[in-house]
């Protein structure tokens, strides 16, 4: 996967702190971290913060291969305590792995 695309180089970093108010305190983590405590999620998970990906299977309509990967686009984001802001942390390109199902024609 080549990782990068006109002017973008991955992994881009975001803002550390709510870019409306400056507050460093975020609500996905605050609940993350209370999970944590009480042993409900492991200690390693979504330790950047709220994690989303975003496969885009359109790269499946080039030629088929039976191994293939799809580009991901990673959102790394939170929501400000105080103002509410989404905002996010980081934007990422990745590939994950995807199998293909051939279809029998006749
Ligand atoms: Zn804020």
């Amino acid at each position: 996967m080549e990782n990068q695309i006109e002017n973008l180089t991955f992994p881009i970093e975001g803002a550390e702190s709510c870019p409306n108010c400056g507050c460093s305190e975020r609500i996905g983590q605050q609940i993350i971290n209370q999970l944590k405590l009480e042993a409900k999620l492991q200690m390693s998970a979504y330790a950047k913060g709220l994690l989303i990906k975003i496969p885009l299977f359109q790269a499946l309509l080039g030629p088929l291969a039976l191994k293939q990967e799809v580009p991901v686009i990673e959102i790394t984001f939170d929501v400000c305590k105080e103002c509410k802001t989404l905002y996010c942390l980081k934007i990422d390109l990745t590939s994950q792995p995807v199998e293909v199902k051939r279809t029998a024609f006749p």
